[in-house]
This record gives C-alpha cells, structure tokens and sequence, in this order.
C-alpha cells in the first residue's frame, strides 16, 4: 500500500508513480500527480513541449 505525497491518494501497487527517495525516504506521486509536477517542472524549462 502507497499513499501520494502530494494529493493522499493511496493504491495497492505505485504502478506508474514516481518514487523520490530524499532524506526523510521514499515518497510516492501518483501518476496525476506525477504529470501535473513533470508539467511544472518542464514548463519551466520549455514551456512549448507541453
Ligand atoms: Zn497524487
């Protein structure tokens, strides 16, 4: 069992989540949330991928 660090969701298996391992372990995004940071995080970079 996961739960999303960013929104607490929780699901049986993080398929598809991205897993940040930081000082504080391992924290979980769920997919909609790994995209909406993905999208933040590119965004910045380039914001005409998106
Ligand atoms: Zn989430």
């Amino acid at each position: 069992m996961v739960s999303c660090t960013s929104c607490g969701v929780t699901a049986e298996s993080p398929l598809g989540w991205t897993t940040d391992v930081t000082e504080r372990g391992a924290q979980h995004l769920c997919d909609r949330c790994s995209r909406d940071n993905l999208r933040s995080i590119e965004g910045r970079l380039d914001p005409a991928y998106w």
